[in-house]
């Protein structure tokens, strides 16, 4: 069965609440009895933590995006210049030219 969190709209009481998925949304808050449960998705405060810790390893991806940039402009445009050497290293036009 799993766990389910509620957050109330109306005095901001949490709870969590095990329920098959097949049972109704609650909706009364036992803390005001008003009808203002809203069911968060998963553990509500788990994704809340998440939610921070992904702004923190964006912020990090962010920095390592850009030198992993870097690198690749690097690798590519050595990857360029060796294509444009070896293209131009052997000519057309000198194959018949020592008769
Ligand atoms: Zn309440």
């Amino acid at each position: 069965m799993p766990t389910y969190d509620y957050e109330c709209d109306a005095c901001g009481h949490t709870f969590e609440l095990f329920q098959a998925m097949s049972d109704p949304v609650k909706r009364k808050c036992p803390e005001c009895k008003k009808s203002k449960l809203r069911r968060l998705f998963g553990t509500g405060a788990a994704i809340v933590f998440k939610g921070s810790g992904f702004y923190q390893t964006d912020y990090r991806s962010e920095s390592y995006k850009k030198g992993a940039e870097k690198a690749k402009k690097a690798a590519e445009s050595k990857k360029k210049s060796s294509d444009k050497s070896s293209k131009s290293g052997p000519g057309e036009s000198s194959s018949n030219k020592s008769d």
